[in-house]
Order: C-alpha cells, then structure tokens, then sequence
C-alpha cells in the first residue's frame, strides 16, 4: 500500500507518526512510504535518515494526501491553514486514517470522514486487551506523562525530593499523593520513587492495590464500592457521587502531608471526577504542588486550567496538557510501534476482518457510515 504520513499541524505537536526504523519495517512488508520533508523535525529525526530507510520525501502535504491510500497522523483532522480546509478534506475518497481521532470531541471530522468514504482508525479506541498490547498507543503516552508530571512536579516543587543526611543537617523526602493509579498513575509512582519521595496512591479498582504496593508506595485504604467498579474493556466505571464524597474525605485527610499531588483519575469517555475542591487546596500547605493530568477531561481539581499553572491560596496547580510532546524522541518511537502494528495487523490480509475485536474496535468510519456504536449514539444526541 501507498502509506503516507504528512507533518502535524496541530499547535505544539512534536511528534512524528513514524520514525526512521519503522520506515524499513514498512518497506521490508513491500509498502511505500511518502512522508513530508521534515516530518521529523520536532524529534530530531533528519530527512535523510528517512530517505535512508527507504521513504520518499514530499514537500507539499497535499501531493501526499493525494497519493496515499492510508495516512498516519499522531492528532486528529485539523484545519490546515494554507489551504484552509480540514485535513479530513485532504484525504482521498476511500483511503484509510489512522491516528488519535478523539472522535467523541470531533463530531464534525467524524462525520466529513463518513461522508467522504474514508476507512478511519483510532488510536484510542484499540480496546485494553492483552493481544492489543503492542497496538495501544493511548497506554504508551500515559505511561511518558506520567513520568514527565513527576518531573515537571519536582521543577515547581522548592524542596527536593530525595532523604538527604548532610552535615548541614537531616532533610526529609518529600510526600507524594497519586490519584488514579492506571498506567499514567503507576509510571508516576515509579518515577517519584525513583526519585527519593514518599509516595503513596489511590484507585478504586481493588486489582491496583497489589500493583501499587510492588512499586514500594503506600496505597490509601477507603471503604470500596461493592459493585463492579470495571469494565470488560478493563477501565474504570463512573463512581457515584455518594462515593466520591467519600474519597474526598479520605484525600482531605491527607492533604496537610502533601508536597505534591499528581493526579490521573479518569473514566472512559466521560468528563474527570472531581477530587479536589478549592477547600480542599486551602488545607495544602504554600508551596505545593498539583499536576493534573486529567486537565483535558475538565481536570480532577476545581482549580484547573489546561496548559496553565494556576497559583491560588499558595498552591501552584498545573492543568498539564501533550506532555508526550514534550518527550518527542520516545513519543515518536512508541506511538510510531503502535500504529505501525496495528497496520500489519489490519492490512496485512487481502481484507480487514471486522469480526476481529482489536480491528471493529479501533474502526470509527467504514463505507460511508459510524461503526462504532459509541461514537454514532454521541453524533445521533447532537444531530450529526
Ligand atoms: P487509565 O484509565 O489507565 O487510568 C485512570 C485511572 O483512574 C484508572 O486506574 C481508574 O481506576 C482511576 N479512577 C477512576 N475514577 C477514580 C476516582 N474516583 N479516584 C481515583 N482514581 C480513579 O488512564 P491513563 O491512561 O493512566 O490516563 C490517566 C489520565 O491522564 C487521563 O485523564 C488521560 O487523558 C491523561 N493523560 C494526560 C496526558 C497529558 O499529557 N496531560 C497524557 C496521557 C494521558
């Protein structure tokens, strides 16, 4: 297949969907590989590097949406503003998409994909199975965030975070509370242990405890829900508000020890739970530190404001946003390996077989209509 991958224009985006490397594992699978010239520049990734590997380079993304039978792209469809037309109006009739499409907050790119015929993948919708693993670019990314909330905390934070026994005296780690311990979350712990801290961390799926305790962090006891608390596709359901009472109660009470505070909690496809209220953040003491990670998704602190660090009562709230820009070099090797098999796996057969779980899944838009049933009742509530 003509595989084309043209630069992200999305404000910010360092990322590449495809890396050097990958370039010959495509090529060595007999595709061809047009990507547009500096493609890699956010991530260090020469041209020529590229060309070495086999791709071509094309200076102009149209020729490539013109060419291309599938496109890869790390955003969703944006307004190009030279041409000042949707990517979604880019691509041919009939090709395929794959990239993160957030398709829940992109009606409108959704719905000129059904129109225009286009196969369309995404990225975030690759369900949380073991076979998927390699494929699952939404757990990639949140395991680099949560190692970069950490750092970024570490950066704001006026203390550090390591015990230290110096002459100058004894200096005590400082404590770090994680909300929400999924894949962001454990890589967070990780990190901040790593690091020196005192960390402990809580989620309402009881399977976390025993994750976060063999990091070495404490986990926060609270009375659980008796109800399942996940999903088949092995996320979180939404808590009650009876229950999230409850688990501010339980953060309250620790908020007082707390140096920094990362938080993560998130439910699929609905807006974060609310686990710090401004009350809540008068207990901290000055100099703290909130990184949200939930900030996209409404944040899980009241004070939040996405890519804004927020200083109220002292603390310093930082509603972080992209963070796997900010690592494009390893960004761009991880998701480029997700989406790169996830391909091979829905291409590499004469057909691709919707009775498969990862393909009918990840496909949002085929021959003209909504497949996934998720996204067509959300387009269906608001008239698209
Ligand atoms: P995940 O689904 O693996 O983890 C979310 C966790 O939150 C789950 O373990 C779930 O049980 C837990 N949770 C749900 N309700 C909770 C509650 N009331 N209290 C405590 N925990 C609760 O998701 P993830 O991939 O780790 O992503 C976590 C968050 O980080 C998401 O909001 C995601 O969008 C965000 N994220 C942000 C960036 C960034 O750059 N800002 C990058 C990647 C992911």
């Amino acid at each position: 297949m003509i595989i084309g991958i043209p630069k992200e224009i999305y404000p910010g985006e360092t990322r590449a969907a495809i890396t050097p490397a990958l370039v010959s594992t495509l090529i060595k699978n007999h595709h061809k590989v047009l990507i547009e010239k500096g493609l890699g520049d956010g991530a260090f990734f020469q041209d020529d590097y590229y060309r070495e590997n086999g791709a071509e380079i094309i200076a102009d993304a149209v020729d490539i949406y013109y060419q291309a039978e599938v496109i890869f792209k790390v955003q969703p469809p944006a307004i190009n503003a030279k041409l000042k037309k949707s990517e979604a109006e880019l691509i041919k009739e009939g090709a395929a998409w794959m990239g993160f499409l957030a398709p829940l907050q992109n009606k409108d790119a959704i719905k000129i994909l059904m129109q225009r015929n286009i196969l369309s993948f995404a990225m975030e919708f690759v369900p949380r199975i073991t076979r998927a693993q390699s494929m699952d670019a939404l757990s990639s990314m949140a395991s680099l965030a949560g190692y970069k909330a950490v750092l970024l905390a570490a950066d704001h934070l006026h203390k550090i975070f390591p015990l230290m026994m110096t002459a100058a005296g004894t200096i005590p780690p400082a404590t770090v509370l994680v909300l929400g311990a999924g894949v962001a979350g454990l890589q967070a712990i990780a990190t901040a242990k790593r690091l020196g801290a005192n960390v402990e961390a809580f989620d309402p799926r009881p399977a976390v405890k025993e994750q976060v305790k063999s990091l070495g962090a404490g986990f926060v006891e609270m009375e659980l829900p008796g109800e399942n608390v996940e999903t088949d596709g092995g996320y979180a359901k939404e808590q009650s508000e009876a229950f999230l009472l409850k688990e501010r109660e339980v953060i309250a009470s620790r908020l007082s020890k707390a140096d920094v505070i990362i938080t993560t909690a998130q439910v699929f496809g609905k807006k974060a739970p609310l686990l710090i209220t401004e009350e809540m953040i008068k207990l901290m003491h000055p100099g703290s530190v909130i990184i949200d990670l939930a900030a996209e998704q409404g944040g899980n602190c009241t004070l939040t404001k996405a890519d804004t660090v927020v200083d109220k009562h002292g603390v310093f709230i930082h509603g972080a946003v992209n963070l796997p820009a900010k690592l494009p070099v390893n960004a761009s090797q991880m998701y480029a390996k997700n989406i790169v098999n996830l391909f091979l796996h829905i291409f590499q057969k004469p057909e691709p077989d919707f009775e498969d779980e990862i393909t009918r899944g990840s496909c949002i838009t085929h021959s003209g209509k909504v497949l996934n049933n998720l996204v067509l009742s959300a387009m269906k509530e608001e008239g698209k």
